[in-house]
């Protein structure tokens, strides 16, 4: 395939880009960096392939890329879905105020706001329903409601599949794969959440909504190509377009070396 637009990164921005872009007929190539993950391979045990390190993806191609900077640290997913395999799901919309200042002036609330309504079309998210309330959620807002603080309780939008005719504790199975399926809008089979806590590292039970399932979905099904473990070196002007460079990692950790450099 020769691609019209080749999207460098599989996270939130590249993602939707892919997706509408596929939609609107063109020929897409996404790279992305890190692996495609599957559940199961997320990594559990201290030996398994945690790390992703910008200097030597060669070596270290795990989950997550962490940045250590002066006044803060930073943890990014890396894979296909980008932030979204780390991001626990919480999808909330940004408060008007946040607006208010520091933004270019066509960037407000109000223009925005049909955005969040259809990046929730795809995302789906939903607050934890009343029958599945865990100890320690329930505990939260007693805890709020003794305090006399219950107006700053709140459930939070999340990008989870929650079972409509679940029950917690009494349903929740031993393990995360033994959840009941389903097949979510854009026809990936995914799973109902468990409530194992487990959404930073990748969900066995495949409860949550992350771009490889919705976004990255589509795309592929309108035929964008994505290539996992595709390090983009540079992009230089060329003639009347552009090279993008990138190097191929030979599978995972296991196996260190480049292949490449490919251009296009
Ligand atoms: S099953 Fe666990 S890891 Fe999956 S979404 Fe629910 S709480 Fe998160």
């Amino acid at each position: 395939m020769t691609p019209d637009i080749i999207v460098i990164g599989s996270g939130f921005g590249g993602a939707v880009h892919a997706c509408r872009l596929a939609e609107a007929g063109l020929a897409v190539l996404v790279l992305e960096r890190g692996r495609r993950w599957a559940p199961d391979d997320f990594p559990r045990g201290p030996d398994d392939a945690w790390i992703y390190d910008v200097d030597e993806p060669e070596k270290q191609n795990g989950w997550v890329d962490l940045r250590f900077l002066d006044d803060m640290w930073v943890a990014q997913g890396a894979g296909v879905g980008g932030g979204s395999l780390i991001y626990a799901n919480v999808s909330i919309d940004a408060r008007p105020g946040a607006f208010a200042s520091g933004w270019p002036a066509p960037i407000t609330f109000d223009a925005l706001r049909p955005y969040y309504t259809r990046v929730s079309e795809m995302l789906a998210p939903e607050t934890l329903p009343e029958t599945q309330l865990t100890p320690r959620h329930r505990l939260l807002r007693e805890a709020a409601e003794r305090i006399g603080a219950i107006e700053r309780y709140r459930k939070v939008e999340l990008a989870i599949a929650f079972d409509p005719n679940g029950r917690y504790p009494e349903e929740r199975p031993p393990d995360e794969r033994a959840t009941k399926t389903f097949m979510n809008r854009f026809g990936r089979e995914q799973g109902y959440c468990i409530h194992a806590g487990n959404c930073d590292i990748g969900c066995k039970a495949g409860a949550r909504n992350t771009l490889d399932l919705n976004y990255l979905a589509v795309a592929e099904d309108k035929g964008a190509a994505i290539r996992p473990l595709s390090v983009v070196s540079h992009v230089a002007s060329e003639g009347r377009g552009y090279a993008v460079v990138y190097h191929e990692l030979k599978g995972g950790a296991a196996s260190s070396g480049w292949h490449g450099p490919r251009e296009w």
